[in-house]
């Protein structure tokens, strides 16, 4: 059984600041893309933010350490309002951790969180109003979902609680906003992983957070419902403009999902961008590691162009340092060329997955093999394995070691 204390926003001791209603030009909508009109979140509290908005965060210098580690190392971030955001990186990069820090469920060695122009380092979780969603967020199942999702607005003290009828309109309203209308009697052991976690996310969004906070929250469902889930997480984000981090390990639902990505490597930053920055430039040879299969060619820059041992093709490396260096390339992203262009390679092996064929292939001189990838369309032939090609890579990145 899920325990209370051991939920973030049951915190009913902590006593409570005023974080929020600031001015209105915090305000930002952040979609225009938004389906007509915003859908009303505010519970009949004045105090509340107006639908629609969120709050700029600013993190200033976070640093953690753990024994021997540096769970985070000077992360310096702002979050616009309205904006949704992934934190993306590798298990033990620092993503809880960061998320934890937000939240005020751990306190930073050093560094600043602010959320608008209040310093909120000092605040509790209660105090921040923030929502909170993680992988296995256990719902309290001796509550039935409407009582689950009242639960933050049922346990805030008497003088800022909403009175009973506007509590429940407000739970009829998540409900809906949800897609599970009518099933505020279900108790938690009736719902799929799919709809638990959706109910997660209303009982996030009851109290009409300041930011809004998932960490890794579809991570124990299944592929198919993931995909389902990320894309309606992106249309209800569109709808309600909340502030949000969403913690990830999964760079397609990164991709997909966010409006910016922080790529995070053992507790720094290592780029922050939009999706196609972060996917078509990525700063770094870990960073395109990390976004999607890369191929890998060892060589070496001299006089400003990527040499490959053993084959006579050099292509552009401006402003990368001379000296040992490899060339990154997407399997899409190479093209077969002709004899007198390109690199030679011979074909090993062809892999057929659902919709697309793999060709893994060995360069003459490289101990990584390299992979092409077809669309396998009804007729396509692709070389057979013992075939030699060549290979010409028509968008790459050259980074030195
Ligand atoms: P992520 O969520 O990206 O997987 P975490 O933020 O959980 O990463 O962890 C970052 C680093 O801090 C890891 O090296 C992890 O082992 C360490 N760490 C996290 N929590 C603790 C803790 N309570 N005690 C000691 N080390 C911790
Ligand atoms: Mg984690």
């Amino acid at each position: 059984m899920a325990t209370p204390l051991r939920n973030p926003i049951v915190d009913t001791d902590a006593p409570v600041a005023t974080l929020r209603g600031g001015p209105a030009s915090h305000v930002t909508v952040a979609h225009s893309t938004a389906p007509a009109g915003p859908v009303t979140l505010g519970a009949g509290n004045p105090a509340h933010h107006v639908p629609g908005s969120g709050m700029d965060l600013h993190l200033r210098q976070l640093s953690k350490r753990y024994t021997g580690v540096a769970a985070l190392d000077g992360v310096d971030l702002h979050v616009q309002a309205g904006e949704l955001v992934a934190l993306l990186g590798p298990s033990g990069s620092g993503k809880t951790t960061l998320l934890r820090v937000i939240a005020g469920l751990l306190h930073p060695d050093a560094g600043q969180v602010l959320f608008g122009k209040d310093d909120a380092t000092r605040l509790s979780l209660r105090e921040r109003n923030v929502g909170f969603v993680f992988q296995h967020y256990a719902l309290f199942k001796h509550m039935t979902v409407a009582e689950n999702i009242a639960f933050g607005l049922r346990s805030r003290p008497r003088r800022k609680r909403p009175d009973k009828a506007a509590i429940k309109r407000r739970v009829e309203e998540l409900l809906g906003l949800i897609q599970l209308p009518g099933f505020g009697d279900r108790y938690p052991e009736q719902l799929s992983g799919g709809q638990k976690q959706r109910v997660a996310l209303a009982r996030a969004l009851a109290i009409d957070p300041t930011v809004l906070l998932l960490d890794e929250p579809f991570g124990a469902l299944d592929a198919k419902v993931r995909v389902e889930l990320r894309r309606w997480l992106r249309q209800l984000h569109e709808r309600t403009g909340q502030t949000t981090l969403f913690v990830t390990h999964d760079q397609e639902e990164a991709l997909e999902l966010a409006d910016r990505i922080v790529v995070l490597r053992e507790g720094r930053i290592e780029q922050v961008g939009t999706p196609d920055e972060i996917y078509s430039d990525p700063a770094s040879a870990y960073v395109f590691d990390f976004i999607g299969r890369a191929n890998v060619l060892e060589g070496e820059v001299r006089g400003g162009r990527f040499h490959l041992p053993g084959h006579a093709r050099t292509f552009s490396a401006d402003g990368v340092a001379e000296g040992p260096a490899k060339l990154y390339a997407r399997a899409h992203d190479i093209a077969p060329g002709t004899d007198d262009e390109g690199i030679g390679a011979r074909v090993v092996a062809a892999y057929r997955l659902a919709d697309r064929i793999t060709l893994e292939l060995h360069v003459q001189g490289q101990a990584r093999p390299v992979e092409l990838d077809f669309t396998a369309t009804p007729g396509l032939t692709t070389p057979a394995p013992g075939s030699d090609v060549r290979l010409v890579p028509l968008r790459y990145r050259v980074y030195s070691v």
